[in-house]
């Protein structure tokens, strides 16, 4: 007998602060080959508008989750950049925000085949959708340095590329850096050529802690509300990954290679 599951019951819903929320799902549930347990979306709400940081894997509805907890605010929605565990339930959206250089990546339906020998039953729901996304209907090119208003809340676009060329970080008036795979703890998904680019992003998002000491990190997958140690441990390990080059071991599904250190594990292009 096939368990029928729910929007509901798919994300996790957590109300991490007045004005923001954390919704996950398991990733590991749709294809434990990621080696990633959580993607984690993000509701920031301000007075008068609401921003939603990614829209995960489309798997189950998201927007009946999203109107529960934004009442009669506007809703924005932004993606951090177009990999398909961001991206999911755009089309259930308007209109959706991305930066420039992944605007074009977004605007066509996502073949999802890769995942159809998964071990994991709730894959038949991309099933019946013939392993397609399809796209949101109106893109908002964003770029480096704009501003989002919400109101009594703002939140500052940060272009960090390299996990992607059009990978964002957002950064609000009261501290909360959202750092899509820009930064995160597990399994960090890298293209060795753009190491030099990584690094660079994440020395910008360091920098900002001389201006703000208080700064927490909130990444889109795996643990949340981390301190300024994830991108200092991050850029060390990405600049160690030439010394322990010889560990490395070859993942086919993923075509990367795969090493690890005591704080990540790294997906190599
Ligand atoms: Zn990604
Ligand atoms: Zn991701």
């Amino acid at each position: 007998m096939t368990k029928i599951i729910e929007s509901h019951q798919w994300f996790e819903t957590i109300k991490h602060k007045d004005y923001l929320y954390v919704i996950r799902e398991r990733l590991d549930e749709i294809d434990p080959r990621f080696d990633t347990t959580y993607t984690n979306l993000y509701i920031v709400l301000g007075s008068h508008s609401a921003l939603l940081i990614d829209t995960g894997c489309g798997l189950f509805p998201l927007k009946p989750i999203i109107n529960d907890l934004i009442d009669d605010k506007q809703l924005i929605v932004i993606n951090t950049h177009s990999h398909f565990d961001h991206i999911g339930s755009n089309s259930e959206f308007d209109k959706v925000l991305i930066h420039k250089r992944e605007r074009k990546l977004i605007s066509k339906p996502r073949d999802l085949s890769f995942l159809k020998d998964s071990s994991k039953e709730v894959i038949k729901r991309y099933e019946s959708k013939n392993y397609i996304l399809p796209p949101v209907k109106e893109i908002q090119a964003v770029d480096d340095e704009e501003i989002i208003e919400l109101g009594d809340l703002s939140i500052k676009i940060i272009h960090t590329p390299g996990h992607s060329p059009g990978c964002i970080s957002l950064l609000t008036n009261k501290h909360e850096l959202f750092t899509g795979d820009t930064a995160h703890y597990g399994a960090m998904y890298l293209t060795k050529a753009t190491f030099p680019i990584i690094l660079s992003s994440i020395s910008k998002l360091l920098d900002m802690y001389k201006e703000f000491k208080d700064i927490e990190i909130y990444p889109s997958h795996e643990e949340f509300a981390v301190g300024k140690e994830l991108l200092v441990q991050l850029s060390q390990g990405i600049q160690n990954i030439d010394n322990i080059w010889d560990t490395k071991t070859r993942d086919d599904f993923l075509g990367a290679w795969l090493l690890s250190d005591e704080n990540f594990k790294y997906v190599i292009f």
